[in-house]
């Protein structure tokens, strides 16, 4: 028998492999140091497997050098890897925010590559050769299409909802319906955002139904602000009663009180048109006379993460001079996608086409079913036996807390197999590089075609061949 001690002593010296052609190669497109130190670390790893195994297992290992410069290759590209990294969404759920919510357009994408690259009339303007305004690139088109006075951007719609509360309401009474005291995901809460903004919270109504008469009681000489907000996540239904909008507006004129609606996703066009379920839009909010007008820019608009504002000038300017006006604006790559996301909307016929988000929420059933059948075959063609591949009619949600009852028609494939159970297959599909997000539903996992990308297909199929490798392995 061989004893321990000969292992150890063979384990080869870092110079000895820093010298091996193939590791040479290796310091030329990695860091020197960086190299070093890998291959510290796969000599340690070997000298831990060799410490911890009986003497007569120790024949088993795989201790060639070829080995060991895998390794290394496979430690330094771990290192260097993004963490931040492309993922293939199968779940179907269009705005899912924890892959990142929307897509960009073609456009939006130049738009971002051309302000990180060059210089830009960020805050210059040009006609006068003096220092002008961030807000003034997305004014004007914002204000074009939602029919406002005056609009605005900041960092998201938490922080445009926490600035309009702190410049209307700091140190006043604001009232809300208590059935709009909500919680969007990641711990976005109504009351809790209203108390850091200094705003007093007057709770009106019931969790059911709320008149207009509730908000009427409760003002005060101390009341600064009439709010509405979008549940957005979560819907009432049955015995239920809401102020409707106009009878807010009409309240607010009559006792000269500001109104605020946080109208969280923001759609701007009507859904409804394409067969998705209403959602009320930024144009009917603007047109029912809301002062203030708060949504997200990466919801159901489909733009980057931003919280869009928009009403009437008087207070929109007097947010924009707000102090924390600073602390939550937005960047030059945000501003620029924004802009070239919301030029796509000057011509409604044409954005589903052009806006990923829209196209996604908007592809009809009929065409998923062949994209589906298409994605099948493909995987039945390369799996061959010990995999079952269906497909089946399902539904896609648009996610993002927006339109939480709308079940969108489409067709998924289904794959099993009794090799490993879905969570198995789930948990290898994750593993892929890129990561493969599927859905489990009973013992098969579920991908949607809704939120597939060209040229995704092949690359899933790829996936599902390794997993199989690696099944039988
Ligand atoms: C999503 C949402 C928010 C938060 O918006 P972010 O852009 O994620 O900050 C606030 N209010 C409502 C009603 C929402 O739906």
């Amino acid at each position: 028998m061989v004893s321990k001690n000969k292992y150890l002593r063979e384990l080869p010296k870092v110079d000895e492999v820093l010298d091996l052609p193939d590791v040479r190669l290796l310091a030329g497109a990695y860091p020197r140091s960086m190299v070093v130190d890998g291959i510290r670390h796969v000599i340690d790893n070997r000298r831990s497997v060799i410490l911890s195994l009986q003497e007569k297992d120790l024949v088993s290992i795989e201790l060639s050098m070829q080995a060991l410069i895998e390794e290394l290759e496979g430690w330094l590209k771990e290192q260097y890897a993004s963490s931040l990294r492309r993922v293939i969404n199968a779940t179907g759920v269009v705005i899912h925010t924890n892959l990142g919510r929307s897509i960009l357009s073609k456009s939006a994408i130049d738009a971002v590559v051309m302000a990180a690259s060059n210089y830009s009339n960020l805050e210059f303007d040009l006609d006068r050769g003096a220092r002008g305004s961030r807000h003034s690139h997305i004014e004007s088109i914002l204000t074009k299409i939602t029919g406002a006075e005056a609009g605005m951007v900041v960092n998201n719609n938490a922080s445009a909802v926490f600035l309009a509360l702190s410049t209307l309401a700091a140190g006043k009474e604001a009232i809300v319906s208590r059935g709009q005291l909500v919680e969007i995901g990641g711990s976005f809460r109504i009351p809790d955002v209203m108390r850091q903004s200094g705003a007093i919270l007057r709770e009106v109504g019931t969790t059911n139904k709320t008149y207009i008469a509730d908000y009427r009681a409760a003002v005060t000489e101390n009341t600064a602000l009439l709010m509405k907000v979008h549940t957005s996540n979560f819907r009432i239904i049955g015995f239920t009663h809401e102020a409707s909008l106009e009878e807010m507006v009409n309240l607010s004129w009559e006792l000269g009180i500001p109104i605020m609606e946080d109208l969280g996703s923001g759609v701007l066009i009507d859904l409804s048109r394409y067969g998705v379920a209403y959602e009320p839009t930024v144009h009917e909010s603007v047109h029912a006379g809301v002062d203030v007008i708060t949504f997200s820019g990466d919801k159901l608009l489909g733009g980057p993460q931003a919280g869009l504002v928009v009403g009437k000038a008087e207070f929109i300017n007097q947010m924009k001079k707000h102090p924390l006006a600073r602390a939550v604006r937005v960047d030059k790559m945000t501003l620029a996608a924004l802009e070239a996301t919301l030029r796509e909307y000057l011509d409604m016929e044409a954005v589903h086409h052009k806006n990923p988000t829209i196209r996604m929420i908007t592809t009809p059933a009929d065409k998923l079913k062949k994209r589906a059948d298409k994605i099948a075959k493909m995987l039945v063609k390369s799996l061959e036996d010990g995999f079952v591949v269906t497909t089946e009619p399902e539904v896609s949600r648009v996610g993002g807390g927006s339109l939480p009852l709308a079940e969108l028609a489409t067709t998924v494939i289904s794959v099993r197999t009794k090799s490993a159970t879905a969570n198995a297959l789930e948990e290898a599909l994750r593993r892929n590089d890129p990561p493969v997000i599927v859905r489990i539903k009973e013992d098969a996992v579920l991908l949607d075609p809704r939120t597939i990308q060209d040229g995704e297909e092949k690359e899933i199929v790829e996936a599902f061949e390794k997993v199989k490798r690696e099944l039988k392995g």
